[in-house]
Parts: structure tokens; C-alpha cells; sequence
């Protein structure tokens, strides 16, 4: 038996083959289940239920129940309940952490960011203001209210299944909604706690309703149930477009998180001693499964060189390993992204990009189960090529050579994407020109991931999406505007 089964036979917080509908936890309506899998070692971790439209119905009719009460709670009370979940979560903090290794395979990344995201949301749930407005005579009085608009559909990727989750939820039932969200089939179990501890904080039955399933079966009824009436995704593109033409035939309005191919751009004069480690962490944490993460490494030729063989020299320091083990990068998620990692190295290579460093599988037994790939560095990646335009989702960086500020400025926004968008330098300037020019929902300069601003709204541009998340109207976001005129009678 190996390290990893014991590990997850121990775990408190999994919840076997129920998920959670008008407050009680139930199987699906066909009785099916699905495994959840351990991708560093393919061992089974728990089965879930296999939900499909008619348990999306029970939940969208349990939300609907459950909407009139939790809209007319009073505001401060839902930001309490908000703030409760959150200190739950804070004190399950390790629990949480183990199962979110567990089913997505990373290994710990720091403390967990899900207590603040829920504290900053709660704190808005009672500031939610609407306006006055002049009126045409003095017996008039005009304001808007913002309500909530019943029940909210969400879908989300298993990338980030805890932060995902408890951003969505969060922010969705603070504003006064109630939601039915569905979880990734691949890493249903994080959700599924959170949403057991949300109960346990005490925010009512049927506001927060989780459906676990397949995205054509459970998911692809979210969008198409006339009982939802705004509607979240997160996840590709192309499953992007599915959700958006499901909102349209129901006329349902929605928010959009994708992909990114997001651009790191590198000018002569950046403090290298900074620039390479993070653009090295931020390509390799979560084996490279960020929507964020920094794939193209766009750089002026002067340096070109130095850059190229000190990344291929950080990246190899990347230790990779199961979870449990104290390694920087886990496998990735499953046999189907380890193919389509494995398929754009290959790619790469018959385009005409250098392979620098990684570009397989790391040898040895503990390897031999799990879905791992190397930390992979290609070199003189021409902007056109595939593996510079479509998101691989594995921890593989492309650099692209280029001459000029404005070369630079057209290869980072030569993509479909406009996600997130780094730039190195140390000239006031250059990075004000560039902030402006970059076409990405957060540009951050001389930072990978960002520099730690508390709140910034995130989302994209272009086939990244559209909305924001995060921001200070996360809670704004799900409500919407009536404007009220008030005449008095004598
Ligand atoms: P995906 O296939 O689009 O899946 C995302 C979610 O959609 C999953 O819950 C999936 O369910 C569901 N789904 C799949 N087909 C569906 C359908 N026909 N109808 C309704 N729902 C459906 O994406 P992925 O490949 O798993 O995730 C990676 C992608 O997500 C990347 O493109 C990444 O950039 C993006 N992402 C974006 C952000 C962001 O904030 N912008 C964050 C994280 C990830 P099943 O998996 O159960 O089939
Ligand atoms: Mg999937």
C-alpha cells in the first residue's frame, strides 16, 4: 500500500456518493455514481453522485424555495452567516487543504486564500447601496434598489475546486441569491466539504445546492433550466461558448471566466533575480493548471540568451513528485490532459521551437502511476505557432525573441486571449505604456501572479471571457438594478 492510500482513507471531510439538495445530502435520481480519482496514483478517493437534469430540477426547485426567506434576510445577517463560514473553513483549514491535494493533485501551496476571499466578500454584503436621483418636481422622490435575481447557476473547473467554489457561492448568496453549482467531475470532493461546512455555519437549506456530474450531463442543465436566472462559468472556451448559447435561448444573462495564454514580458533592463523565479513558479504551480498562468515568455533578443539558460536552469530545480511528498509540482489532472500536454510538447517540436529543457515523463516507480510530465522549456517559439497560441494548461513555456517595445506590445496581445499579463522592468515609462497597451483584465508589473493587491478584480478580455470577479462589486455583480419613483398624495 502506498503512502498516498492511507493518506486519503484518513480524510474527515470526504463525503461519499451524496451531494447536497434543499439541505439534505442525496444520491442522484439514476443512482449512478462517478469515481473520483487520486491523479498522482489513479487509486479510487470517493465516488460521487451522477447527477443529471432531473437532479439539476430538484435543485433549481429547492433554490427557488429557498429564495424568498434568504432575500428578505437582512443583509448584515447573510454577511454574518458569510463571515461564520469562512472561520469554519479557517479552522479546517488542514483537512481542506489535504482534500484539495488529494483530487487535484498539487502539493500544499501556503495558506489557504479561501478564509479572506469570504471575509472580503461577507463585509459587502451589507453595502450594497443603490442611488437617488433628481426628480422633475419636489412631491417626487427616484432611487434604484439592487436585489438579488433569484437562483444562480454556476459551473466550475477542478483546477482550483476550493477557491472556485467559495469565490461563486460566496458572492452569490451575500447579494441574496441562492445557487445550484456544479463542481468538475474530477475534483467534486473540495466543493462538496465546503458546502457541508457552509451548513454547519448555518446559512439555510436550499441556498447553496451542489450537483456533482458530468458537463454534458449535469452541467449542460444548469444553463438550459428557465429557473435560473443569471448564470457563472468557469472553464475553456469552447465549453464557454456551449453555456453562452444555452443563457441565449433563455435570454439568461452571464459571466464568463476562460482560458489565457497570458504573456510575460521580459525588457534588458528587469531584475532577472526576481523575473526568473516567478515566472518559474508561476508556470509549474498546479503543474501549470492556472487559467493565469504566465506560458509565454516574450523577451527582448539583448538578453534573450541569459533569460533562456537561467529558466532552464530554475526549472530544473522544480522537484515533481506526488502531493504527499515534498515536491514544488504534482501530476496533472488526468489521463486526457496528461495526452494533451504530452501531444503540444510534441507539437512544439515538429513546429520548430527548441526544447531546451524537460519534455517527458520523469522517470521512476513513483511516477509510473500518476499522470506527471516534466517542467518543459521550448525556445525560439515564433508567435504563430500553436503552441504559442493555444493554451496548453501544462507547465510547459514558450520564449519568443523579439526587437522592440512594440514588437514586444504585438506579440503579448497576438493571441485570442487577454487574461493576465506580466511586465519586467524597471523604467516608469515603459511600464505605464505597457499597463495602457496590454490587452488582459490584469496587467502586473514586475510580478508573475500579481502583486499581492487585496480585491482586484479579475476576469478577461477578448476569448478570455467577460466580467469581473473579486473586485469591490463581487456582491454588486449578482444583483440587479430597479430604479423606484415615489410620488406622495396629499
Ligand atoms: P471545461 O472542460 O470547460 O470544464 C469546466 C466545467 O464545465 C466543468 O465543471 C465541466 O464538467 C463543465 N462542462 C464541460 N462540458 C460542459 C457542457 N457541455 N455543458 C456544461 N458544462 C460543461 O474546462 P476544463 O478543461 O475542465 O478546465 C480548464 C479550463 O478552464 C482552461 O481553459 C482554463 O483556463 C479555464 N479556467 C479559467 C479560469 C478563470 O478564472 N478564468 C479558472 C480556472 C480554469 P466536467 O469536467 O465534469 O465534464
Ligand atoms: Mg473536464
Amino acid at each position: 500500500m502506498t503512502t498516498a492510500l492511507s493518506e486519503s482513507a484518513t480524510n474527515s471531510l470526504i463525503i461519499d456518493n451524496a451531494h447536497l439538495i434543499g439541505g439534505e445530502w442525496v444520491p442522484a435520481v439514476s443512482g449512478e455514481t462517478i469515481e473520483v480519482i487520486n491523479p498522482a496514483t489513479r487509486e479510487v478517493l470517493a465516488r460521487v453522485p451522477r447527477g443529471t437534469a432531473a437532479d439539476v430540477d430538484n435543485a433549481v426547485r429547492a433554490a427557488e424555495a429557498a429564495f424568498p426567506a434568504w432575500r428578505d434576510t437582512n443583509a448584515t445577517a447573510r454577511g454574518i452567516l458569510v463571515a461564520k463560514w469562512a472561520d469554519l473553513i479557517q479552522r479546517h483549514e488542514a483537512e481542506l487543504d489535504k482534500l484539495e491535494s488529494q483530487e487535484v493533485g498539487r502539493p500544499h501551496w501556503g495558506p489557504s486564500p479561501i478564509p479572506r476571499m469570504l471575509h472580503f466578500i461577507a463585509g459587502q454584503a451589507d453595502k450594497v447601496l443603490g442611488h437617488t436621483m433628481p426628480t422633475m418636481s419636489p412631491d417626487v422622490i427616484g432611487l434604484t434598489l439592487r436585489e438579488p435575481y433569484g437562483v444562480v447557476g454556476s459551473i466550475i473547473p477542478w483546477n482550483a475546486p476550493g477557491p472556485m467554489f467559495a469565490n461563486d457561492v460566496a458572492a452569490a448568496i451575500a447579494a441574496g441569491n441562492t445557487i445550484v453549482i456544479k463542481p468538475a467531475e474530477d475534483a467534486p470532493l473540495t466543493p462538496l466539504a465546503l458546502a457541508k461546512l457552509a451548513m454547519e455555519a448555518g446559512i439555510p437549506a436550499g441556498v447553496v445546492n451542489v450537483v456533482t456530474g458530468y458537463g454534458n450531463e449535469a452541467g449542460a442543465a444548469i444553463p438550459a433550466h428557465p429557473g435560473v436566472r443569471r448564470m457563472s462559468f468557469t472553464g475553456s472556451p469552447q465549453t464557454g461558448e456551449l453555456i453562452m448559447a444555452a443563457c441565449a435561448r433563455n435570454l439568461t444573462p452571464l459571466h464568463l471566466e476562460l482560458g489565457g495564454k497570458s504573456p510575460q514580458v521580459i525588457f534588458a533592463d528587469a531584475d532577472l533575480d526576481a523575473a526568473i523565479p516567478a515566472i518559474t513558479a508561476g508556470i509549474t504551480l498546479n503543474t501549470g493548471q492556472v487559467c493565469a498562468a504566465g506560458s509565454r515568455v516574450v523577451v527582448e533578443r539583448s538578453i534573450h540568451a541569459e533569460v533562456v539558460r537561467r529558466l532552464a536552469e530554475e526549472m530544473k530545480k522544480v522537484t515533481v513528485g506526488p502531493w504527499h511528498k515534498p515536491v514544488r509540482m504534482g501530476p496533472l489532472i488526468n489521463a486526457k490532459q496528461h495526452d494533451r500536454v504530452l501531444g503540444y510538447i510534441k507539437l512544439g517540436q515538429e513546429e520548430g521551437a527548441e526544447l531546451v529543457t524537460g519534455g517527458g515523463v520523469p522517470r521512476g516507480e513513483e511516477f509510473e502511476r500518476g499522470f506527471f510530465v516534466e517542467p518543459t522549456l521550448f525556445d525560439n517559439v515564433g508567435p504563430g505557432m500553436r503552441i504559442a497560441q493555444e493554451e496548453i494548461f501544462g507547465p510547459v513555456l514558450s520564449v519568443i525573441p523579439v526587437d522592440s517595445e512594440e514588437e514586444a506590445l504585438a506579440v503579448a496581445n497576438g493571441t485570442d486571449y487577454g487574461l493576465v499579463a506580466s511586465v519586467w522592468t524597471p523604467d516608469v515609462g515603459r511600464a505605464v505604456r505597457m499597463s495602457r497597451g496590454l490587452q488582459a483584465g490584469q496587467v502586473h508589473v514586475n510580478a508573475a501572479l500579481g502583486a499581492g493587491v487585496i480585491g482586484a478584480p479579475f476576469g478577461g478580455y477578448k476569448r478570455s471571457g467577460f466580467g469581473r470577479t473579486m473586485s469591490a462589486d463581487a456582491v454588486l455583480n449578482f444583483t440587479h438594478v430597479k430604479a423606484v419613483s415615489l410620488r406622495g398624495t396629499r
